[in-house]
């Protein structure tokens, strides 16, 4: 019953025991693989929200999180602290940055950055994994099965010494003030004159009027993918178009 009222429990439980490497075995399942962001992404939602629940115990649905970029390391944030996009515990700013900033609505929070230098001596600290991920991530230039595998294999490790360093060497952590805004409304639905669809009324237009997708309008809208936010235009392509 227990794990029914509250599927996070596990996680919970991982985090009042301080067990991060559980807690990145649990955000592996959830990323696909091991690699040294997810892991530092895991243990930054860990220090902040412990940094946190000092100053005040409120339940874990009160956070959000707002991360500053969409790599590895924001899989390890929504694992741990359960602010996701789908929850609209996630907000993302697009700054480019490897931080997450952890705030209780109406109450304090806690921004967890990567040191520059951290960064700077990490080619210095695992120079076999760096000078892979360098060919195979990178500059996308032709590899072997073998080095793919190794690059996962020494990712994999990396990630686990990530938990284990001295907190001051990796993270700046600052208490800091910022501004949530209020829980998602729900908005009303309207179908689209088009292609049919039903659409969240702030996401439509009106077109001879009656009401038209964005999509089907052909207006912008925006995109949130691999390179961060852009401007996006047009239709999926449907198969055989
Ligand atoms: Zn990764
Ligand atoms: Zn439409």
């Amino acid at each position: 019953m227990t794990r029914v009222m509250n599927p996070r429990k596990e996680i919970e439980d991982l985090i009042s025991k301080g067990d991060l490497e559980g807690l990145l075995k649990k955000a592996g399942e959830l990323h696909g693989h091991f690699c040294p962001y997810l892991a530092l992404g895991v243990r930054a939602s860990y220090i902040a929200l412990k940094a946190l629940r000092a100053e005040q115990s409120t339940g874990m649905e009160e956070l959000v999180a707002i991360v500053e970029t969409n790599n590895c390391f924001s899989d390890g944030v929504q694992m741990v602290t359960g602010c996701t996009f789908g929850n609209n515990g996630l907000i993302y700013r697009d700054l480019g940055k490897t931080a997450v900033t952890i705030a209780q609505r109406g109450g304090p929070a806690v921004r967890v950055a990567l040191k520059a230098e951290y960064i700077d001596g990490f080619s210095t600290r695992y120079p076999e994994a760096s000078a892979l991920f360098e060919k195979i991530v990178v500059k996308h230039e032709e590899t072997t099965q073998a080095e793919r595998e190794k690059l996962m294999e020494l990712w994999a490790e990396s990630s686990f010494d990530q938990l284990k360093l001295p907190e001051d060497e990796v993270f700046t952590v600052k208490h800091v003030k910022v501004e949530v805004p209020p829980l998602a409304p729900i908005f009303a639905s309207v179908r689209c004159s088009v292609c049919g669809e039903n659409v969240m009324e702030t996401r439509a237009r009106v077109k001879n009027g009656k009401p038209i997708c964005l999509e089907c309008a052909g207006a912008e809208y925006y995109v949130l993918d691999g390179s961060g936010i852009s401007v996006g235009k047009g239709k999926l392509l449907q198969r055989g178009s």
